[in-house]
């Protein structure tokens, strides 16, 4: 894991790499590499024993040029500044590369959740989404899941903005249960447009999805959605992993009953179909078709890029490859399915969920998933488009061409103001 890469720093060179292909004034491109606005805040909170302990918190709040901005909030240790820039930078390119009309932001918690109770982590969250509540709204800032946060938070978030609010308001926030204003579709939707969009990369590679091996890092909602529907679609899920350990079966295994071992032990690890445990590591490199890096940012960096054997990566994870490992890639020809078109579907699916709660009419499964494959299929064939017109070795910079000749259209067409 490659720790010393700053994230913020890779979004930045991967924005100058797509900016040598476009013909952007140097103006705007330094605006679209700095956030617009971080708020740091420190949030104190009383503990079930009647201690007070101090949280550091941020949104970042990047770019508005497209939309209101929006993005998870991520509760994790390593939570930080630049984080928070990177990935609220990532997510205005995301918007932009599958067409969604939005910004982008994040946020986080610097937190390890598993040391809190569920009282505690209330209280915590209510205190952030007070903190909040000036800048959010349904058309100024939407917060959604990320890492360590789900459908629980974001009801918490929803129920304080609305309280203090004094409104109904459910298209603040996005990823909410079903019976909150939630949509159907959502909680799979990452890993969803993850195998969608690898789908069509091997469709264009001409290589058979139906006969691939597949590795999985990291095994939570982004993951193991992954490999349940990769598994779906005939390929063989041979290998996994959580924070814990890896699993192997040459032979494959069943994706949904190495979840359920999960459920009930904490980990993958000791699941019975695996015929041998493995590391992290092992996983990242084994020699598959199709990896899928679905834990967190940095998993690979250039050493480690050397030893990855897998002929395609769908980036499920935000920032999984750090720039030196993407260079390795480009030198090898591993065809890199950029996080900001393949783990998409989330943003996809919240979006479709804020127009549900704007409308108040709920969509059926079916329309949610129909809708999805159109929007990422199309961002496929646009990243294609551009990495053929372009004459570009990797896809990741073909979907920043798309991304940023959109948000800088965007920021020109709207003039100057004041
Ligand atoms: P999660 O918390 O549900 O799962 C993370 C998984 O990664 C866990 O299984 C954890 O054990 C594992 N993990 C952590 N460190 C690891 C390590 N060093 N090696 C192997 N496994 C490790 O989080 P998630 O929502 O699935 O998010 C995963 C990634 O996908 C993040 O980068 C996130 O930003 C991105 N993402 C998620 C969504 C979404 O809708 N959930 C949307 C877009 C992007």
């Amino acid at each position: 894991m490659a720790a010393d890469t700053n994230p913020f720093e890779s979004l930045q060179s991967q924005i100058d790499d797509a900016a040598a292909h476009l013909d952007i004034g140097d103006g705007v491109i330094e605006r679209l590499k700095h956030p617009e606005r971080v708020l740091e805040t420190n949030l104190t909170v009383e503990l079930d024993n009647g201690d007070l302990e101090r949280f550091k918190a941020f949104r970042s709040q990047f770019n508005g040029d497209r939309g209101p901005y929006k993005g998870g909030i991520r509760y994790h240790p390593a939570v930080s500044r630049d984080e928070v820039k990177a990935l609220s930078g990532w997510m205005v390119y995301k918007c932009a590369t599958v067409g969604i009309p939005y910004g982008g932001g994040k946020g986080g918690i610097v937190v390890d959740p598993t040391e809190y109770s569920e009282s505690e982590l209330e209280r915590l969250t209510r205190a952030f989404a007070t903190e909040l509540r000036p800048l959010i709204g349904v058309d100024r800032d939407i917060p959604a899941p990320d890492v360590n946060t789900g459908q629980r938070e974001m009801n918490w978030i929803k129920d304080t903005y609305e309280t203090l609010e004094n409104t109904t308001e459910p298209g603040v926030i996005t990823g909410k249960n079903i019976t909150s204003g939630g949509s159907k579709g959502r909680v799979e939707a990452t890993g969803r447009s993850t195998v969608l969009a690898a789908r069509e990369a091997f469709d264009y590679l001409a290589k058979d999805l139906g006969g691939a091996t597949v590795a999985v890092q990291g095994y939570g909602n982004a993951g193991w959605i992954a490999a349940k529907l990769i598994d779906e679609m005939g390929a063989t899920v041979v290998a996994a992993s959580d924070s814990s350990g890896g699993i192997y079966n040459p032979d494959g295994f069943d994706p949904v009953a190495a979840k359920k071992h999960k459920n009930e032990t904490g980990s993958i690890v000791g699941y019975e179909e695996s015929e041998e445990e493995i590391t992290n590591e092992d996983v990242l490199t084994m020699d598959v078709d199709l990896l899928i890096p679905a834990a967190l940012e940095n998993a690979i960096d250039g050493e480690l890029a050397e030893e990855v054997s897998a002929d395609v990566i769908s980036e499920a994870a935000n920032g999984p490859l750090t720039p030196e490992a993407d260079a390795v890639m480009e030198e090898k020809d591993v065809f890199v399915i950029p996080d900001i078109l393949a783990n998409a579907g989330g943003v996809t699916v919240s979006y479709f969920e804020w127009i549900q709660n704007r409308q108040r009419f709920a969509w059926s499964e079916e329309r949610v998933n129909d809708e999805l494959e159109t929007i990422i299929v199309d961002a496929f064939d646009a990243l294609v488009e551009t990495y053929e017109e372009h004459d570009l070795n990797n896809p990741r910079t073909a979907a920043y061409v798309v991304a940023l000749q959109r948000v800088a259209d965007a920021y020109n067409e709207a003039g100057t103001f004041p």
